[in-house]
């Protein structure tokens, strides 16, 4: 049997580890962070028919400019921005892919500030962009002064924050981002995947007459759509030209396109549920609290909580009553997705009976 180690695969990428969050049905699936209410019927049945039309026409390449799909996401995001302001792509991975392919590759950085999204490094590194990382704040904060100092030592072509960032469910201040976009030369990526889970202003407020600075989004988590792999960006026009150089050609297939623009004709319905999920994680927050657990303040839909002796062990023991969450790797902590308000009852009962039988320690 041939091993990976056998092929001859580039050297930067020996002993790399892909994405790996476990895929296995369960009866409760907060992992992922995926919005865990189905998409309405009424929506759907509309979705349909948009799809019924653009099979079709199957026969012919897809609208390589997605023009319908960028007017429609220029008119989700307000802010004044058009479709000119608008990329999109497969998921917003893909479009953070695109903007390492355009402006980091080999001899250049991204600077990110851990703990953060997990491909973050995986997509620096599937681009050859060198993956420097520098220390957060107390509370996992990012201020302007530690965003500044870290880009003055590093120096890197691309800045990534995460706002809400994933998995801490922190944001970054909009004064933050605006310092580094003054302190750097090179592209400043705010990722918004959580945006809509936030009473913050968004970073696209900071646009304006910043043409380095790239906020990103997509319609996988509040939007409830990750099934389609829809992502986008707002940014100055001339970003989007970067993009072209680097994306294949028709990277949107004509189904993708025409499922995103009957969703977005949706979009109250599709976002219906985002203020429950809200009170379902500030539930999911105050109890796990009540229980002895100290949760992270969450902006996202999601809640990071600390004061676990044993991550992997409580891990499976809520696996085994077929709960998933997730163990991202940081000490005495885990991470769990706010779900319906059944889903998140079951996960906060299976929580109090592990601690009543006495098998969490804090
Ligand atoms: C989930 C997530 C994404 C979304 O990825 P898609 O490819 O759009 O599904 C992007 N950034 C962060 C921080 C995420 O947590």
């Amino acid at each position: 049997m041939t091993s990976l180690s056998d092929l001859p695969i580039r050297d930067d990428l020996r002993g790399k580890k892909p994405y790996g969050a476990p895929t296995d049905p369960v009866r409760i699936q907060l992992n992922v962070n995926e919005n865990t209410h189905p998409i309405p019927e009424a929506v759907a049945t509309d979705i349909v028919t948009a799809l019924a039309g653009a099979v079709m026409s199957a026969n012919r390449y897809p609208d390589r400019e997605f023009t319908e799909l960028r007017e429609s996401l220029a008119a989700y995001l307000g802010h004044g921005l058009t479709a000119d302001n608008i990329w999109a792509a497969n998921g917003s991975n893909e479009v953070l892919q695109q903007t390492l392919q355009a402006f980091g590759g080999p001899g250049r950085r991204v600077l990110g500030f851990p703990p953060t999204y997990s491909m973050h490094p995986i997509i620096a590194s599937g681009t050859g962009t060198e993956w420097v990382v520098a220390p957060r704040d107390p509370g996992y904060e990012i201020t302007s002064k530690s965003v500044v100092a870290a880009i003055a030592e590093h120096q890197p072509d691309v800045v990534f924050l995460c706002s809400p960032n994933n998995p801490t469910g922190t944001p970054v201040s909009n004064d933050a981002i605006a310092a580094a976009y003054e302190a750097t030369d090179g592209i400043v990526l705010v990722d918004e995947a959580y945006a809509e889970f936030s009473d913050r202003e968004s970073a696209l407020a900071l646009l304006e007459g910043r043409p380095r600075l790239i906020v990103s989004r997509t319609m996988s988590k509040a939007f409830a759509f990750a099934g389609a792999r829809v992502g986008y960006l707002a940014a100055d026009p001339a970003i989007a030209d970067a993009l072209r150089l680097v994306r294949l050609p028709y990277h949107l297939s004509a189904l993708t396109q025409a499922a995103a623009v009957a969703a977005l004709a949706h979009a109250p319905e599709m976002l219906a549920m985002v203020d429950d999920i809200k009170l379902q994680r500030d539930r999911m927050a105050a109890s796990l609290e009540a229980l002895g657990f100290t949760p992270v303040p969450s902006e996202a839909n999601f809640v990071l909580f600390g004061g676990v002796s044993d991550p992997s062990e409580l891990f499976h023991k809520l696996l085994i009553q077929d709960i998933l969450i997730r163990d991202v790797g940081i000490p005495n902590h885990l991470r769990v997705t706010a779900g319906t308000e059944a889903e998140t009852t079951a996960f906060l009962d299976a929580m109090a009976d592990l601690r009543a039988l006495g098998r969490v320690d804090k």
